[in-house]
């Protein structure tokens, strides 16, 4: 067993983001990130991998992905899987009643996390990635589990065990590496 960056033992935390965090993700993503409440899960070099973001952003834009996922890594390899059927194969899943239900449990979580920083009527009941009953998008579902930690969004954690990147394994470019000390163990939070 392995400890879970970012989400240990299943329980949600928001990290503040630092300058440096900000200027990670700026470099990850090529543009300055908005509404920045938090680091939701990091790298193990401590680089962030999710962003929480705000539901409602300085502009005053409703932005229902609370979870987003700012690694190039993670990114690319959730596109991998949406291009080579993965994202219809997960949707099957769904077919078991058990799945369904903590499928549909992961879309309660999700609105629950968010609506502790903010009830916005425009997004009331959406989520993310196509929860609670279809699987449209693999980079939501991924930055859901790597936040919350295993156990909470099943086809997050499905995305996360058939993924070709790991947050243990830190696969960040030179610039974008966090300053956790190499071959320490992770902190759990
Ligand atoms: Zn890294």
């Amino acid at each position: 067993m392995t400890a879970a960056v970012g989400g240990a033992g299943g329980a949600p935390g928001i990290e503040p983001a630092t300058e440096r965090d900000l200027e990670i993700m700026a470099l990850q993503l090529g543009r300055t990130m908005r509404g920045v409440l938090g680091i939701g899960a990091r790298c193990a070099c401590g680089a962030p991998t999710v962003v929480v973001t705000s539901p409602r952003l300085p502009d005053g834009t409703p932005f229902p992905t609370f979870y987003y996922l700012t690694h190039p890594a993670a990114t690319a390899a959730a596109s991998r899987l949406e291009a080579d059927g993965t994202m219809a194969a997960l949707q099957e899943r769904l077919a078991d009643p058990e799945v369904a239900e903590r499928y549909a449990a992961a879309h309660v979580a999700y609105l629950a996390a968010r609506e502790a920083h903010g009830v916005v009527d425009e997004i009331a009941g959406i989520s993310a990635g196509g929860m609670p009953t279809r699987v449209k998008c693999l980079h939501a579902v991924l930055a859901h589990s790597l936040a919350a930690g295993p156990g909470v969004n099943p086809i997050g954690d499905a995305t996360l065990a058939l993924a070709d990147w790991s947050p243990e394994r830190c696969a960040c470019a030179p610039g974008q590496r966090g300053s956790a000390v190499q071959g320490a163990a992770p902190s759990p939070r």
